[in-house]
């Protein structure tokens, strides 16, 4: 198979649950998958959904190789526990001069000895998912995300406190570091804010901020 070939597709190694969820969502995004799993009974379980399943050790060069793997530009390692079989796996596919390897990692250590071998990108699905629910947990965030150094973005019930005055005499910003970016009134889809927005008990908000802020926001107005 020609390196151009396959340009625009993903190359997913492990269909563990997080693979294989990766695989399939990317496939019903219209993007072409090609997965790769060592375990046969997985791999008959998947070719029903995916439409290109091969059985193959990832470790192993010469079988990266006759699967194609050299052809393409972007591939994850989605193998987690298996850590040794993990950092082989992202090597071979960098050896074979894949330019963007994402892996998934289940410690910080084993996050750190893939960057250092070269992984574009490093993810940690089991930690994101159990700060997110502690999120989700512990307070009146209705959604949640995290973006880099601690920049988040949550979904709120517009807090007691803060409901009747306008966001501009309300100044969050100064106040809690936070923005109220969009609001979403009973019934209604959400919809951007103006300085002149004014709250109310039953609406939802989106805000943006330092993830801390964000907490001390809705703890202290909720
Ligand atoms: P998850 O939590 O996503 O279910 P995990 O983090 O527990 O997965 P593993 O179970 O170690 O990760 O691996 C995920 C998948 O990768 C498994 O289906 C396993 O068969 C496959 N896998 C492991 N090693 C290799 C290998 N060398 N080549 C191909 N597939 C492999
Ligand atoms: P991860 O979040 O690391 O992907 P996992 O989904 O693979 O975890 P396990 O490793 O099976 O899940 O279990 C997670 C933890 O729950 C382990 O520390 C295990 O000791 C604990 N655990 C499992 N079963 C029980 C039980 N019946 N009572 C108490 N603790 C349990
Ligand atoms: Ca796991």
């Amino acid at each position: 198979m020609g390196r151009d070939r396959h340009s625009n597709a993903v190359l997913i190694i492990g269909l563990g649950r997080f693979g294989g969820t990766l695989a399939e969502s990317l496939q019903r995004q219209g993007q072409h998958v090609v997965a790769v799993d060592e375990n046969r009974e997985l791999v008959q379980e998947w070719s029903g959904t995916l439409t290109h399943v091969v059985e193959a050790d990832a470790t192993n060069e010469a079988a990266l190789r006759q699967l194609g793997a050299d052809g393409f530009e972007r591939a994850v390692v989605a193998i987690g526990t298996g850590i040794e079989a993990s950092l082989l796996a992202t090597g071979v596919l960098l050896d074979l001069g894949v330019t963007e390897v994402w892996a998934k990692a289940i410690t910080r250590q084993h996050g750190r000895i893939l960057e250092r071998i070269g992984a574009s990108h490093v993810v940690y699905p089991e930690r994101d998912a159990g700060e997110r629910v502690a999120h989700l947990l512990s307070g009146r965030l209705t959604d949640f995300v995290e973006f880099d150094q601690g920049f988040a973005i949550a979904k709120l019930r517009a807090p007691r406190s803060i409901c009747g005055s306008t966001l501009q005499d309300l100044a969050l910003r100064s106040r809690f570091g936070v923005t109220v970016v969009a609001v979403k009134r009973s019934g209604g889809e959400f919809g951007p804010t103006e300085p002149t927005t004014v709250l109310n008990l039953d609406d939802m908000i989106v805000v943006t901020g330092r993830t801390e802020h964000i907490e001390r926001f809705a703890t202290e107005t909720g």
